[in-house]
């Protein structure tokens, strides 16, 4: 039998970061919604990315100006907002006078017809430009400005190969994107949006005035009435639209894939390389998690369901051939010790190369007259979903009349409410009040939680106040908290998105972490 829930006025589709941004951003200007995930939150493209807020230097290169504009601004309003999940980032930039572009790019043709000689290389006082535009073009204020790097004895230059003589140094924003989603969705809830995972739509339909949304799910066959949809289903959004929503559109969405490798630690700073490679195409080595170094991405088609995607045995070869050229030691296939792949959902625009096809989100409208509204998400990055929610609500505001204006600007995300300079100062109250939490323990809660740490640690003296302990810091108080506050039930969505402890556990201590959450997340 089917149930039918009580009416909602917009009904969410995916809950990856377009979806759970958009429903937060809606019931806070009041409206009722509700959000269906098939999976666990930020299953898909949304915990593979890079990480980055970025505004996207090598879009220049497209002379995409506004995009890097807007992207560039964003990036502060939302370090503010986060600041326990996301930070400030420098990025080295080696310069080698052989490295080559993208040819097809505006600036390669503009340069081709101008320097014909140059064939795909950049000068220097380019490069330097370019910098000087990304700093200036969006408004920094958190993020320090680019400067010139003479790498001969200095700490960025110690693990690349003696020929990098000089480099680029400059800003951009690193983010924990699958936290990002689950914070998000934590927000829409306390605003009152029902969020509901692990709860597939199998059909939306019109009739009359409304949308009846059927899913399955935890509670069975359910319907819900809606006034308006959002199909935020990132890779799925085309199928949602044809199959799921039975619309005759003719949109499509091009599926492309981007692979990462994690490596143990390949050098000792905290500073990121953005390496331009022999091919046109540039990769980023990234610290991550204290003593990994991550290392992506690559680009490529993808057939195939978006969860089948896995960084294959060449494209990991691809990047591990990639930073060798840099690095003074080669990466091999030994190094690696985790690899992960994301489907991009992009616009088909009928741009050639997957690189070339737009980063930009096209929403797409479809209110035919007296009929309720349906909003199709395509594409965006994370840097984009806040903008990308409000642009969406916008879009739907004749349709549900009466919500409230935009108002995520200067909201934080929970727990991020303390400036990104009190950063340090968080991590050594948090050691300072629970002395049983050594600094490293104290800095992964912090960053994972920023001040609901405490509300974790509650009035724990001791580590054994915090229940079992499953290894590598994660307790039971821990667990507790991601089942009951951040809809975690499976051990994927505790371990490598929720936390990344899946670097660190080992097979019997997953396996315990596995069997604690099938007794008690149900
Ligand atoms: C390799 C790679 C690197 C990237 N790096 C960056 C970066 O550094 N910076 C940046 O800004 N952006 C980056 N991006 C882009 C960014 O990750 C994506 O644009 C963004 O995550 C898309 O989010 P989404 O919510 O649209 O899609 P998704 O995160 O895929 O969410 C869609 C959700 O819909 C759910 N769903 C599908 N069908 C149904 C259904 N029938 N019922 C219920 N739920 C359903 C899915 O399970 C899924 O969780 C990168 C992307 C890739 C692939």
């Amino acid at each position: 039998m089917t149930a039918r829930t009580d009416a909602v006025d917009l009904f969410v589709i995916g809950g990856g970061v377009n979806g759970c941004g958009i429903a937060r951003d809606a019931a806070g200007r009041g409206l009722r919604v509700r959000l269906a995930e098939m999976g666990d939150l930020a299953q898909a493209t949304s915990s593979a990315s890079t990480k980055l807020f970025h505004g996207g230097l090598r879009y220049l290169e497209y002379l995409e100006i506004n995009l890097v504009r807007e992207a560039l601004s964003e990036r502060e309003v939302l370090i503010r907002a986060m600041p326990h999940i996301s930070w400030p980032m420098r990025f080295v930039l080696p310069y080698s006078a052989n490295m080559r572009f993208e040819s097809d790019t505006p600036v390669s043709k503009m340069l081709s017809t101008v320097m014909p000689w140059m064939k795909g290389k950049r000068p220097s006082w380019m490069i330097r430009s370019g910098l000087f535009l990304y700093d200036h073009l969006g408004g920094q204020h958190l993020l320090p400005g680019t400067k010139r790097l003479d790498l001969r004895g200095s700490p960025e230059g110690a693990p690349l190969k003696d020929e990098f003589v000089h480099a680029f140094e400059y800003s951009d924003g690193w983010v924990q994107d699958a936290r990002l989603v689950v914070l998000n969705a934590r927000d829409a809830e306390a605003r009152g949006a029902d969020i509901r995972v692990r709860t597939k739509v199998i059909e939306a339909r019109r009739d009359g005035g409304h949308w009846i949304v059927t899913t399955e799910g935890p509670n069975g066959r359910e319907e819900h009435l809606a006034r308006a949809v959002v199909n935020a289903g990132g890779p799925w959004v085309e199928q949602i639209l044809k199959g799921t929503m039975g619309s005759a559109s003719r949109e499509h969405v091009r599926l492309v894939r981007g692979s990462h490798i994690v490596t143990r630690k390949l050098y000792d700073h905290d500073k990121c390389y953005f390496f331009q490679g022999s091919d046109g195409r540039i990769i980023f080595a990234i610290p991550y998690e204290q003593d990994f170094t991550l290392i992506g991405t690559t680009e490529a088609a993808h057939e195939g369901s978006p969860l089948t995607a896995e960084c294959t045995e060449e494209e990991r070869d691809y990047l591990c051939d990639f930073t060798s050229q840099y690095f003074k030691e080669e990466v091999t296939a030994d190094d690696v010790v985790w690899t992960y792949s994301g489907v991009r959902p992009l616009y088909e625009d009928g741009a050639s190369s997957a690189t070339a096809a737009t980063r930009e989100y096209v929403l797409s409208l479809d209110a035919p007259a007296g009929q309720p509204a349906a909003l199709h998400v395509f594409g965006g990055k994370i840097t984009t979903y806040r903008r990308l929610a409000e642009d969406a609500l916008a879009k739907l505001r004749p349709h549900l009349p009466g919500m409230g204006g935009p108002w995520t600007k200067d909201a934080h995300l929970p727990g991020g409410d303390f400036a990104p300079e009190e950063v340090g100062a968080k991590i050594a109250k948090l050691s300072q009040d629970y002395p049983f939490v050594d600094r490293k323990w104290a800095e992964r809660m912090i960053r994972h939680y920023g001040t609901e740490a405490w509300a974790i640690l509650g009035a724990a003296k001791t580590r054994d106040d915090l229940g079992r302990d499953f290894g590598a810091t994660l307790t039971e108080a821990e667990l507790r908290w991601l089942v009951d506050k951040e809809w975690a039930r499976k051990v994927e969505d505790v371990i490598w998105r929720r936390t990344k402890l899946g670097l660190r556990l080992d097979a019997d201590q997953v396996n315990s972490v596995s069997a604690w959450l099938e007794e008690h997340a149900g």
